[in-house]
């Protein structure tokens, strides 16, 4: 296994002071990437036998928080090649994943599309076709808002196939399938966010993960877990950025006659990110143990760690704002960056409400087994 320590020493070497530079910009540094997705440090739980530093999920994830501090453009790439990995080996059969897997620890960077103009939260919704002719598969469809899908070589698509539904590995230059840059995003905004067009893909059959069709809930659950669990570290990332401005700020700045830390309700606000760091990071932690120990009840600790974190996070940044005042208002200011990125975690991989709804049906189950 690979130091994660030794890992998130190189990346915040290779980042130094430019992500606020990257996020005006809206774009991250092509090498950069193709030099880290070298590594295997974007997907960072691959293993060995794959070509990637063998992560387990704690060490992964602490790695995760160490880039969400510095940059969450660049948290967000990972997010996408750690899920489109996770999706290969969920789902790929094993010649499958020796084809793909070396190749995303390889420098090859991938993105993965779930969303659509017409199925957002609601994935039943999902339109685009993988239709299967024997020895090839056309692909038929538009995904949209897909995070590093303008970087991406691979793309990982997920459709409707036979009865079920499954997801196809598409190379981003196969005819037929064109990339549309969203514009101007709120937030993350070097993280390369695109539609996909994809118009008659023709593609060989063995691009087919599993070269069967799955219910669509199975296959989506099992790679928005990883997604989940990465969000949610990014998150602890975003909070750990606010307190280190935070406290610099508060220490340094006075008014009154005293440094504004002094002041009991500035503290409070310091109070505040404190403790939704800490729980955040606490959640996150407990969801990792169990995707470590194959815990069943793993998709829902990935549930409650990336709403928990996510709401940490959007809160958290928002009084860094108020605290850092006038500061913060300033474009490319680390915490006017944390403030528009935390609130677009509250958004993906699931929403704050499609988590609220998962986590209530598991409460009513527990709560409903323990009176039985
Ligand atoms: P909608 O589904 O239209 O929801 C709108 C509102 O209604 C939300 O508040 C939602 O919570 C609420 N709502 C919907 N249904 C219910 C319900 N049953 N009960 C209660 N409330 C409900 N997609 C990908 O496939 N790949 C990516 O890499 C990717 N990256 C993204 C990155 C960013 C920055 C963003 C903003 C989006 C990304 N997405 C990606 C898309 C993302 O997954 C969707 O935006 C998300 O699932 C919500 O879908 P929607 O935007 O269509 O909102």
């Amino acid at each position: 296994m690979t130091d994660a320590a030794g890992l998130a020493d190189l990346i915040a070497e290779r980042v130094g002071d430019q992500a606020s530079g990257w996020d005006i910009a809206g774009e991250l540094p092509r090498d950069l990437l193709v030099e880290l997705g070298g590594l295997g440090v974007l997907c960072a739980q691959v293993s060995s036998e794959h070509g990637g530093p063998g992560l387990d999920s704690r060490a992964n994830g602490e790695l995760t928080a160490s880039v969400g501090e510095l940059c969450s453009s660049l948290r967000s790439v990972m997010t996408s090649q750690g899920m489109a990995a996770w999706a290969i080996r969920r789902l790929g059969s094993r010649a499958q994943q020796h084809h793909f897997l070396p190749r995303l620890c390889a420098g090859e960077l991938a993105a993965v599309g779930f969303s659509e103009p017409g199925a957002g939260s609601d994935l039943a919704g999902i339109s685009t076709s993988i239709v299967d002719y024997g020895d090839h598969v056309v692909v038929s469809g538009r995904k949209v808002w897909v995070t590093a899908a303008h970087y991406a070589d691979l793309l990982v698509v997920f459709g409707t196939y036979g009865g079920g539904a499954t997801a196809v590995v598409v190379p981003a230059d196969t005819p037929g399938v064109r990339i549309e840059r969203v514009p101007h995003p709120s937030g993350c905004r070097a993280a390369g966010h695109a539609g996909i067009v994809l118009e008659d893909v023709h593609l060989p059959a063995d691009h087919v993960l599993g070269g069967t069709g799955l219910p669509l809930s199975l296959i989506v659950t099992a790679a928005l877990t990883y997604g989940r669990m990465s969000v949610a570290w990014g998150c602890v990332g975003i909070l750990r950025a606010c307190l280190a401005a935070v406290v610099e700020h508060t220490d340094t700045r006075v008014q009154f006659g005293v440094p504004l830390a002094q002041h009991q309700l500035v503290a409070r606000h310091i109070a505040e990110l404190y403790v939704g760091e800490q729980t955040a990071a606490w959640a996150c932690e407990h969801a990792s143990a169990s995707w470590d120990s194959n815990c069943p009840d793993l998709v829902v600790d990935a549930v409650l760690a990336k709403y928990t974190a996510s709401r940490a996070a959007a809160s958290g940044a928002d009084r860094a704002v108020q605290v850092l005042a006038s500061v913060a208002a300033a474009d490319g200011h680390v915490v006017a960056r944390a403030h528009r990125d935390a609130k677009l975690m509250e958004i993906i991989e699931g929403t704050s409400e499609i988590c609220e709804l998962v986590l209530a049906e598991h409460a009513r189950g527990r709560t409903g087994r323990s009176r039985s």
